[in-house]
């Protein structure tokens, strides 16, 4: 059969496979053949109402691949975030530490928008810039020996390609992670995310609260106009049985944690749960293949960061391709796919650990542990050269920072 040479073929057009193509081709030009297969690509995500919290590193990144300015009326900044430790059934529930959150004058240190616009926009900007762009799986591939300069790979409509690098950008059930052999490490929480688009009456003023409630943590995050996205965290079983109540149960489970300060609220969309779970491949690469996004590695939406921590990945890998691909280098070769994940598997460590040490300290109704968070987070609030850190931590910015992410080009 004949083999259709390509530099670099993508598997997976979700946020992560969309803009490492764009950040290749804006680099390198159109004599740098890019290729994305995805079944799922042109069709909207009907029915999937989640929203990101998008932070500034990763809006430098949007803003370099010239995809920001396309969403950005669309864009909600997070101007301030209150966060708060209680139990279910409290009245009144102090705040224990608030954020006002910019990493540089006049920069939020996050922004909220739903993942369809930013999906659709990655997706239109990728068609006119003339990447190849097939609505298609990849099927198969041969474990590339040592001394070939290619991978070779059929897609499920029958086509074969041989790049020189195949991505993994295919998400938490990544196939091409499991066929190359890599396993994972990581675990279930036994938890499961309720997640909801509601209207409010009252303006949100660009405020993110996030409630630590004993079953898990409960956020409100604020979209454009009056309206924001709820993750609200719960054991599965009762997750499942949560969405499942009448309307006007539901209705009344959501008022007890969400309040009455924003005025009425009414919920927009469906109701759906996402389980949740923690894992990081073993390897982020193997011979001619690297691993990126949810494919590599996911974890606890608690701080919001699994989709910045795939971005990271992308923002790394093209500098890595890109810095190879000037040189004459061959960028699908071990010693450029090492560079990459000694640049990213720690990192993504650190944060899994993080989130998931979160997780435990505050989804748990030990009054003990209780009276020692609460206290940390009282002494965060007091210092503010800490809190700085924090935001910036928070918003990618800390680190050795890949160039896209500092809002520089390639
Ligand atoms: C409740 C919840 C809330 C979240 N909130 C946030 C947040 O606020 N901020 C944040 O940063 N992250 C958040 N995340 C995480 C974020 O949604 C994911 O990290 C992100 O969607 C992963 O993007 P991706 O491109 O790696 O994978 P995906 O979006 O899963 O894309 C994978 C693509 O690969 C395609 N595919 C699959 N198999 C193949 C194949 N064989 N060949 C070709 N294509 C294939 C699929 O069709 C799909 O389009 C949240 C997650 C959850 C569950």
């Amino acid at each position: 059969m004949a083999r259709n040479n390509v530099d670099v073929l993508i598997a997976g057009g979700g946020f992560a496979g969309l803009t490492l193509a764009i950040a290749l081709r804006q680099a390198l030009g159109p004599s740098f053949a890019v290729t994305v297969a995805d079944p799922a690509l042109g069709k909207t995500y009907a029915g999937d109402e989640r929203a990101s919290a998008i932070v500034a590193a990763v809006r430098r990144l949007f803003e370099s691949i010239g995809v920001w300015e396309r969403v950005e009326h669309e864009a909600q900044p997070m101007l301030d975030m209150v966060i708060t430790d209680s139990r279910l059934e409290d009245a009144v529930r102090p705040t224990f530490l608030t954020f006002a959150g910019e990493v540089e004058p006049g920069e939020p240190f996050a922004h909220m928008i739903e993942n369809v616009l930013l999906v659709d926009a990655l997706t239109v900007k990728a068609r006119e810039a003339g990447i190849d762009l097939r609505p298609t799986a990849v099927a198969n591939f041969n474990k590339s020996s040592g001394s070939a300069q290619h991978i070779d790979v059929t897609l499920a409509d029958g086509a074969a390609l041989a790049p020189r690098l195949l991505v993994a950008a295919d998400g938490a059930r990544s196939g091409i992670r499991s066929r190359a052999g890599i396993t994972t490490h990581g675990w279930d929480y036994g938890q499961s995310a309720v997640v909801i688009n509601v209207a409010h009456e009252r303006d949100h003023d660009g405020r993110a609260e996030e409630h630590f409630l004993p079953a898990g943590p409960f956020a409100i995050l604020p979209l454009k106009g009056r309206r924001s996205s709820i993750v609200w965290t719960e054991p599965t079983a009762e997750a499942e049985r949560i969405v499942a109540l009448p309307d006007a149960e539901f209705h009344a489970a959501l008022e007890q944690r969400f309040k009455l300060q924003l005025g009425e609220i009414k919920v927009l969309g469906p109701r759906r749960v996402h389980p949740l779970g923690f894992f990081v491949a073993r390897s982020f690469i193997a011979e001619r293949i690297a691993l990126v996004g949810d494919a590599a590695h996911v974890i606890h939406p608690i701080a919001g960061q699994g989709l910045n921590m795939g971005l990271k990945d992308v923002a790394a890998l093209a500098e890595v391709i890109v810095d190879a691909a000037r040189l004459g280098l061959d960028f699908g070769a071990a010693d450029a796919l090492e560079r990459y994940q000694r640049w990213r598997r720690f990192d993504t460590m650190a944060m899994g650990l993080a989130t998931d040490g979160l997780n435990r300290l505050f989804s748990n109704r030990s009054d003990v542990l209780r009276v020692f968070r609460d206290i940390g987070l009282g002494l965060v609030d007091r210092l503010p050269a800490l809190k700085h850190l924090f935001i910036r931590e928070a918003a990618g910015l800390v680190g050795e920072v890949p160039k896209l992410l500092r809002g520089e080009l390639l």
